[in-house]
């Protein structure tokens, strides 16, 4: 398989990154997880202008305009033959071989890397029985309206999720004894109760790209969507559960801990449907 690194196509054997890369030892980076459909990439714009607001709030150098970017990836699933897949962006500070916590000198060039890679296996019967989501405590820091590669707690949270039957792990923050609910490890999440939508504010939480195109297709279907802080409970009394994400789209919840919800209700479905017209067309 052909990666790209650094301004060029690489085979497995020539990926070199160095052992003291920033990405390594500090998890100082970025990354984007894009879809790609019969070889189309999907709302790339979209992911990459998220990449580059980030890239300047931490000061990483983006290496490739968007334009460039892109024929890049377009380039890289041709030459691998995907075509439903992932398209793997990941921008990190750089080497610095001294491991120092201070930024490294001005000179040091970012690393930037994209792998395009056959789709993730999701059992087909998820989008018609709907998923089980576990709570799980939101142990990440307060930088998480970025993407960044910090993912331990997302990894901790998702896999106490798989190892109780779930697909998906329903993060909480506390405030006065009060749980409040965040994301997912790599989803955001939706309820309907009497006919309003519901999903937790941006703040300190990754604003989804699918999450803003559900919002908007929700509004355009004639609902109001409410964004704001959720309390844990307001999820348990919800009517029907979704969530949203690039490679799990919009995707009924059957379950939250021992709490069952409507598996594809009338809203959901509307939903649902709305959102795979615009993914089946995407360019
Ligand atoms: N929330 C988190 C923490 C994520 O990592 C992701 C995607 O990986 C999402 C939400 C969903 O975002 P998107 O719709 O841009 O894939």
């Amino acid at each position: 398989m052909w990666a790209f690194l650094d301004g060029e196509f690489v085979q497995e054997k020539e990926r070199l990154v160095q052992l003291e890369n920033r990405g390594l030892t500090f998890a100082d980076g970025l990354f984007e997880v894009i879809r790609t459909l019969e070889g189309r990439i999907l709302f790339f714009e979209d992911h990459y202008s998220r990449m580059k607001k980030s890239a300047e709030f931490f000061n990483i150098e983006m290496r490739f305009p968007s334009e460039e970017a892109r024929r890049i990836a377009v380039e890289l699933v041709k030459r691998n033959g995907i075509e439903d897949g992932e398209l793997y962006i990941e921008l990190t500070r750089g080497t610095d071989p001294h491991r120092d916590h201070r930024y490294p000198p001005k000179e040091t060039r970012s690393t930037f890397f994209m792998l395009a890679l056959p789709l993730r296996k999701i059992d087909s019967t998820s989008w018609r029985d709907g998923v089980k989501l576990l709570t799980y405590p939101d142990l990440r820091h307060g930088l998480c309206e970025h993407k960044t590669i910090n993912l331990l707690p997302n990894v901790l949270a998702k896999n106490f999720a798989y190892a109780r039957g779930g697909y998906e792990a329903l993060m909480f923050r506390e405030s006065n004894g009060k749980k409040y609910a965040t994301e997912g490890g790599s989803s955001n999440y939706f309820f309907v109760k009497d006919g309003v939508f519901y999903t937790p504010e941006v703040d300190n939480i990754l604003s989804g790209i699918t999450r803003g195109k559900v919002i908007s297709l929700v509004e355009d279907l004639g609902y109001e969507v409410v964004e704001k802080r959720i309390a844990l409970e307001e999820f348990f009394n919800a009517e029907e559960v979704f969530l949203a994400s690039t490679v799990s789209r919009v995707m009924p919840v059957r379950a939250i801990d021992d709490v069952s919800f409507e598996v594809c209700g009338k809203h959901t479905a509307k939903v649902m449907r709305a959102y795979e017209d615009l993914f089946f067309s995407a360019r």
